[in-house]
């Protein structure tokens, strides 16, 4: 009799993982020809020191995705960067008094060592980190390219400034009015800053998203961000006024556009200068800029409105006093907007504040009024989504490279002289700008004139970072310094075939799809036609623990090492992928790794068992006859439930995908228990026919526990390589005839 082994999750995974790495398994191939390329990206982790449970839930779906496409047969490109700049790094590099380079290259370690450990199937050679000079060197590449194209602009922009720590804030560093460092109060200030201009590419990008929501491969979740975020307006639009006192006045209210009784108008508006005429108006209007409305812009009753004074003749003929404010561009973007008090509740807070507009409260019950549509009115529709600052006061970021010189005003860098480097010693303390107190740093030559000048010391925002963060990964290692945006295998994998990441994720990607569609234009994406990053999109919502967001002050924080250590990666991710689908939260709980161990265990024992007796059964063809109807009905299970796993893993849906494999499980014991009560025992074709079905089980499994799947596959006597192990059945081969098998 031979031994079974026991089920030890540790000595297995250790020794797959072995394997994998020594032959390479997951190495992003050349593709053949004919074979479909499939470029699966994960969200890019923050450098943040340790992965949590919400990497483990995004990982396990695009590894399972990954492991699929490859089993059939595509090749398949599955990387990722680090998001390592930023304040995150910048915080933790404070408290601990290390440069941030060393805190984003430990960190960096320890979380590539919990992937393998979870036994993740990364394309682990071109992991790479935005705060690699030979990365954010592209980033300031693409920094120079879109300014070139007027893409990028500076404008003033209000900011936190902290007087005793010398140094402008992060909102998430003020905390009730006071800096967080210093505990003093912070106040606002007005300085140039340095924008990214979306606008040109917001209706490509609305008309896609619905182009691609016909499409299937992007999700509910992750579309409701992109319309979210574009927050789309449809009305009319009606011409007021003429010359430069003439103004095109936006309402979502196409019934309602005669009974006007203001115009209200965007801070942002390009006319706005043309309706301020007093001083105290303009007086008034600086401290509206200055009052930190971005911030703040939701309430209509907190946000400043300011009365011009001046008015404009209405779609009815009457004077509309004109009134700037925020309120507009948190609804339309920045636009002219009619205000309708007598229908609309935002504006009706509106002109309660205004002394010069008149309108009838509506009592409770009473109807509201006719429609009065205006003449002139013409379909139109208005964006929210609208240009944002991407420049920062850190300094762990990639320089912006621009010097400022007195003569010619801000300079790019040429090309040639890029990267601008970041001194990798910089030390932040949380006081003053540590960039701008190296002259090293800043003493340098005006490119344009010669003179004197000084480099621009606001680094980018990682936002901005991220806006490429997808590409690097298309590109070997090796080819970066010269051909990151021009390399031939970019046009193999972009756009990607799927992106996986959270359901936070949703303004990174609406920008990086605004982007594309610039370098498309530009010129080195002209192969992506519509400009369109992501074929396919999956978001998922997060991992809370007891019903509440994890947090170390709650003391609710699942630690996946532990986890991994008690149960094995197998076990944890599936429990992760099991315990919900991924449009909903995971509360996290003991549940589902409990039912995960057992399956798992109980699927060890099984086959192990089955395996052990097949060889001590005799071919009986009268036997055989007689169970041949049963066998005949596990083929069919079999067949029904691999079309059924197929269908869920091809649309991310793992959670039903597993649940449709312990099923078949089920199905497998069923038959066995089926042939029992009426033989007393299985014969050797019911055995054989069974070992098959725990194959092909063995063979779905792959994706969401790897490790213990294809051991259970080799000691089932299927080659030890990648390719046999890893092959998605496309058919289900359960031998069902009663006469005897050849000898083989
Ligand atoms: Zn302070
Ligand atoms: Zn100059």
């Amino acid at each position: 009799m031979s031994t079974k082994p026991n089920y030890d999750p540790q000595v297995i995974e250790a020794s797959r993982q072995q394997s994998w790495e020594q032959r390479g398994d997951f190495a992003a191939p050349k593709p053949a020809d004919g074979q479909q390329r499939v470029y699966v990206k994960p969200s890019s982790p923050f450098t943040s020191g340790n992965l949590h449970m919400g990497h483990v839930r995004d990982y396990s779906l695009g590894d399972a995705y990954a492991r699929f496409r490859r089993g059939r047969g595509d090749a398949v490109l599955f990387g990722f960067g680090f998001d390592a700049f930023g304040l995150p790094a910048e915080l933790a590099a404070i408290e601990r008094q290390e440069p941030p380079a060393e805190w984003v290259a430990e960190c960096g370690e320890r979380m590539l060592g919990q992937m393998r450990r979870l036994g993740f199937s990364f394309d682990y050679d071109r992991v790479f980190y935005s705060s690699d000079e030979s990365q954010y060197r592209w980033s300031q590449w693409l920094f120079v390219t879109l300014l070139e194209r007027d893409l990028i602009y500076r404008a003033d922009a209000t900011v936190d400034w902290c007087d005793t720590c010398q140094t402008t804030l992060a909102s998430i560093q003020v905390e009730d009015g006071r800096c967080w460092r210093c505990h003093n109060e912070v106040r606002l200030i007005r300085r140039p800053t340095w924008f990214l201009r979306i606008t040109p590419y917001l209706e490509e990008n609305d008309r896609n998203t619905e182009r691609l929501a016909a499409g299937g491969k992007w999700d509910d979740l992750s579309l409701a961000t992109q319309r979210y975020i574009l927050g789309r307006a449809d009305g009319v639009e009606i011409d007021l006024g003429s010359g430069d006192r003439g103004l095109t006045a936006f309402t979502p209210h196409r019934e309602f556009a005669g009974l006007a009784s203001f115009v209200l108008l965007s801070p942002r508006h390009p006319d706005v200068e043309a309706w301020i005429g007093e001083d105290s108006v303009r007086q008034e209007l600086e401290r509206m800029r200055s009052g930190g409305w971005d911030r703040s812009a939701r309430d209509a009753r907190s946000v400043p409105v300011v009365d011009t004074g001046a008015s404009i003749a209405g779609p009815n003929g009457s004077e509309l006093p004109v009134v700037v404010s925020p309120i507009v561009d948190a609804r339309f973007g920045p636009t002219a907007a009619l205000g309708i008090p007598a229908i609309d509740e935002a504006d009706r807070d509106v002109a309660e504040r205004l002394e010069r507009v008149e309108f009838s409260e509506r009592g409770e019950g009473e109807a509201g009024p006719e429609p009065a549509p205006a003449d002139g009115a013409r379909e139109a529709t208005r964006y929210r989504a609208n240009d944002f600052s991407i420049s920062r006061q850190r300094s762990w970021g990639t320089p912006i490279p621009v010097v400022l010189c007195e003569a010619c005003g801000p300079v790019p860098v040429p090309e040639a002289d890029l990267p601008v480097v970041l001194p990798r010693d910089i030390k932040p303390t949380g006081e003053g700008n540590p960039l701008a107190e190296r002259p090293d740093f800043v003493d340098v030559d005006c490119p344009k004139c010669g003179g004197a000048a000084k480099r621009e010391t606001d680094t980018l925002d990682c936002h901005f970072d991220a806006l490429w963060l997808w590409v690097p990964a298309a590109v070997p290692p090796e080819d970066r310094d010269e051909q990151m945006f021009t390399h031939p295998d970019l046009r193999e994998w972009l756009p990607s075939e799927r992106l996986v990441a959270g359901n936070d994720s949703g303004g990174f990607v609406f920008d990086q799809r605004v982007v594309t569609k610039a370098l498309r234009d530009i010129g080195p994406f002209d192969f992506i036609a519509d400009g369109e990053p992501f074929a396919g999109c999956l978001f998922h919502e997060m991992v809370i623990a007891d019903g509440r967001k994890m947090s170390k002050h709650l003391g609710n924080v699942v630690n996946p090492d532990e986890l991994v250590s008690q149960h094995g990666a197998d076990t944890v991710r599936l429990a992760v992928l099991y315990a919900a689908g991924p449009a909903k939260t995971l509360n996290w709980n003991d549940g589902a790794v409990r039912f995960a161990g057992r399956f798992l265990r109980g699927l060890w024992t099984y086959t192990h068992d089955r395996l052990a007796q097949l060889e001590d059964l005799e071919h009986d063809p009268e036997a055989a006859a007689d169970t041949e109807h049963m066998r005949d009905r596990l083929r069919k299970w079999c067949e029904n439930g691999l079309a059924r796993i197929t269908e869920d893993v091809e649309q991310l849906q793992m959670h039903k995908a597993i649940r449709d494999i312990t099923r078949l499980f089920e199905r497998i014991q069923d038959f066995e228990k089926r042939v029992v009560k009426r033989r007393g025992q299985l014969g050797r074709a019911d055995a054989e026919a069974q070992i098959a079905a725990l194959v092909l089980l063995g063979r779905t499994l792959v994706p969401f526990a790897p490790h213990l799947a294809e051991e259970l596959l080799v000691t089932a006597g299927i080659e030890d390589n990648a390719e046999a192990l890893e092959a998605w059945p496309e058919v289900v081969e359960i031998p069902v005839s009663a006469e005897a098998p050849a000898a083989s």
